[in-house]
């Protein structure tokens, strides 16, 4: 049954102007207060009482907190850049294929306006659509608290269904994302074509030299309690030759990396199947381009 939707709560409302002025507010109020980017995760789930907070403290007057940016080490995406401003930004789009792609078959034009990459990684769904691609390009998360700073690898970030390494006192800042030699793609099934939560999502990252897979990574959402990388089918696939007979077989190992349950979108043994199905389309896809948003 869907959850009631009221007024939103009483609480108190702040909205520092700088990241240390957030930062010293998160360490004030550890553990009762909630960030606010984007706010469509949060304010509907507030409004559900599926998420309550004593204090929300909006990120949205913090100068310089959001941009992308090109430095030795790979590209910098700040912590409130709008889902919009990464799809359409030319430098993701020619580095990052598979993460244009993912945020372009995400919700709508207005909530894509709004919302953040960093809060959709931040609620921790298994279906958060930007998690798949960020994790087959080995992407990383920086956090801060008052102290100080640590960088994490994506791949270690979640730890369950809206569980991750995050302390409450901490922000994360940036999303960093290594410059490699190689294409990437992402595959969509949901219960429609457009403005839906995924049933199954799927990225791939591949660099092909001499014919063959140099290094190539997998990643699924909705199909396990967090976003998973397909190690086996990583293995089983890397040094070998690209055809469809290898891609095929080592797809089959998604299956046994699986976990997924039943629930109003989708049954446990259709999401195994299409896990299969996508995972071999994005493998297809790294060779030569292209994406695909699918209906049941
Ligand atoms: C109609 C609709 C359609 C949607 N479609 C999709 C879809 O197709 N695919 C999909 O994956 N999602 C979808 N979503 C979910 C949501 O829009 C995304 O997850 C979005 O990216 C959340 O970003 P936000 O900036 O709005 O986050 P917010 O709602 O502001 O925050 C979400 C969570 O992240 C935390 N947070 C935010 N920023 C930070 C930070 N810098 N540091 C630490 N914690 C932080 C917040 O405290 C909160 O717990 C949809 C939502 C709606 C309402």
């Amino acid at each position: 049954m869907e959850a009631e939707v009221r007024p939103l709560p009483k609480m108190d409302y702040m909205a520092p102007s700088s990241l240390k002025g957030a930062l010293n507010l998160l360490k004030k109020y550890k553990g009762k207060a909630r960030l606010l980017a984007g706010g469509t995760d949060l304010i509907p789930k507030m409004k559900k009482r599926m998420a309550t907070a004593e204090v929300v403290i909006d990120l949205n007057r913090i100068p310089g907190f959001s941009g992308i940016k090109l430095r030795k080490d790979g590209l910098h995406i700040g912590g409130l850049t709008r889902l919009a401003e990464i799809m359409q930004s030319p430098l993701i789009k020619e580095k990052a294929p598979a993460l244009a792609q993912a945020i372009s078959m995400m919700a709508s034009p207005p909530i894509r306006n709004r919302a953040t990459m960093v809060g959709n990684l931040c609620t921790a769904s298994p279906a958060a659509d930007t998690a798949p691609p960020l994790l087959v390009l080995n992407a990383s998360v920086k956090i801060q608290n008052a102290q100080g700073e640590r960088i994490v690898s994506l791949s270690e970030f979640f730890l369950g269904p809206e569980q991750t390494i995050r302390r409450a006192d901490e922000i994360l800042t940036e999303v960093i994302l290594p410059i490699q030699e190689g294409n990437s793609a992402f595959s969509k099934l949901g219960r429609r074509k457009a403005f839906t939560l995924s049933v199954v999502s799927a990225a791939a990252f591949a660099r092909i030299r001499g014919g063959k897979f140099e290094e190539v990574r997998v990643a699924l959402g909705a199909v396990a309690p967090t976003p998973i990388r397909g190690r086996k089918v990583e293995e089983t696939l890397r040094g070998s030759e690209v055809n469809e007979q290898n891609i095929a077989q080592a797809a089959e190992c998604i299956k046994e990396e699986v976990k997924p349950i039943t629930d109003v979108r989708a049954s446990a043994e259709y999401r195994k199947e299409m896990s299969y199905i996508l995972t071999k389309r994005v493998l297809e896809q790294v060779g030569w381009g292209g994406s695909h948003a699918d209906t049941i």
